[in-house]
């Protein structure tokens, strides 16, 4: 008898699994099926979460980072999810370009997705890609989306690491950390460091993040591990909260990174970073309570989902509900009340 799609998928067959995440970004239920048969088989990916506006370069980041892991021999699963634009070539076609060098790669899987409105939408196929990418054994899995703050794709609240991309100039991703649209990730990079405005950038990030209390007083600058022939990449780290001096369990510090990526730039200091992260939260125990947390949230968000797919359907011919709406529409009942309504009727 041949292997099922799941032995080759769990054997780490790269076919399987471009055929695997297919019948997930389709909403096959042999997707989901396949999914439950490898779940247990997953967990062990680390799992890095880019997101950050549109050009700042995380491509071109994930493509260095997977450079140097694939030399440190580790294998790796790169997933771009752009909702943005499913119909043009734009990114997408933008980010395979960008990781070209890595295609023939067979220690290197890479995968875009686009929106397909399927059931749970992008941000569950996603994860669900996640997971295949996890269960065929990719040590490293790489997401990247494109986040500007309120249009985020939550697949990136699954990464293990989360890091915020900026470049000199993405003053629309400061005022969204600030304004807490946008949650302080665990690492933020600024890209395209040779830019005249990046320590102006530093400064302000820096600003962000005191006011949202999560660093100290006593924030740090360390000096670049890496050659850098200008001299001007460097790490600086904000601790995640005050840290009274006879603390157990430090608080992780959001590094600041300055990268070109096109260059490798700052790149050996990025990776640091991330190991660090994982360091951390491994030696924390943060990962599990993170990953329950998250998974808590999935269970709750494909539920939510499915049920709302349930009601509309039941809803589409119904003339008591039509009957409600009218009310609604004749301002003679307000939304709310005929929320309620429907659901009294609906809890018998
Ligand atoms: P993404 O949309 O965030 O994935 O950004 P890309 O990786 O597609 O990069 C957008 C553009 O910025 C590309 O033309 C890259 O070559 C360029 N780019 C990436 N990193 C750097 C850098 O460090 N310095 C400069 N000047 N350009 C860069």
């Amino acid at each position: 008898m041949p292997p099922t799609l799941a032995q080759r998928l769990l054997d780490g067959d790269r076919r399987a699994l471009a055929r695997a995440i297919t019948l997930v970004e389709d909403d096959r239920p042999e997707g989901w099926e396949l999914v439950r048969e490898v779940y247990p088989h997953t967990g062990r990916a680390a799992v890095y979460g880019f997101t950050g506006p549109p050009g700042v370069g995380k491509s071109t980041l994930i493509g260095a980072l997977t450079r140097a892991r694939r030399e440190a021999g580790r294998s790796v699963g790169v997933l771009s999810i752009d909702p943005s634009s499913p119909f043009t070539q734009g990114a997408l076609l933008g980010d395979r370009i960008r990781l070209t060098e890595h295609f023939l790669d067979r220690g290197v899987f890479i995968r875009s997705m686009a929106n397909r409105g399927a059931l749970g939408g992008l941000s569950e196929a996603a994860l669900q890609a996640a997971l295949l990418l996890d269960a065929a054994g990719r040590e490293d899995v790489f997401v990247e989306t494109v986040g500007v703050g309120q249009a985020e794709i939550d697949i990136i609240d699954h990464a293990d690491t989360i890091v915020l991309v900026l470049m000199p100039g993405s003053g629309d991703s400061i005022q969204a950390l600030k304004a807490g649209i946008m949650e302080i990730p665990d690492i933020i990079v600024i890209n395209k460091a040779d830019h005249p405005l990046t320590d102006t950038m530093v400064r302000e990030i820096r600003g962000v993040l005191s006011l949202a209390n999560v660093n100290g007083n006593d924030t740090q600058t360390t000096a670049p591990s890496g050659a850098h022939p200008g001299g001007g990449s460097h790490t600086s780290s904000f601790s995640s909260g005050p840290q009274p001096g006879g603390e157990k369990h430090p608080r992780w510090r959001v590094p600041i990174v300055k990268t070109e990526a096109a260059h490798g730039r700052g790149v050996p200091e990025l990776v640091e970073q991330l190991d660090a992260h994982r360091a951390h939260i491994l030696d924390e125990g943060t990962l599990q309570e993170r990953r329950g947390r998250n998974l808590r949230n999935e269970v709750l968000a494909i539920a939510t989902a499915r049920m709302r797919r349930r009601l509309e359907g039941e809803l589409r011919e119904d003339a008591d509900f039509a009957r409600l709406l009218d009310e609604v529409i004749e301002r003679r009942l307000d939304p709310a009340s005929a929320a309620t309504a429907l659901l009294e009727r609906h809890r018998g």
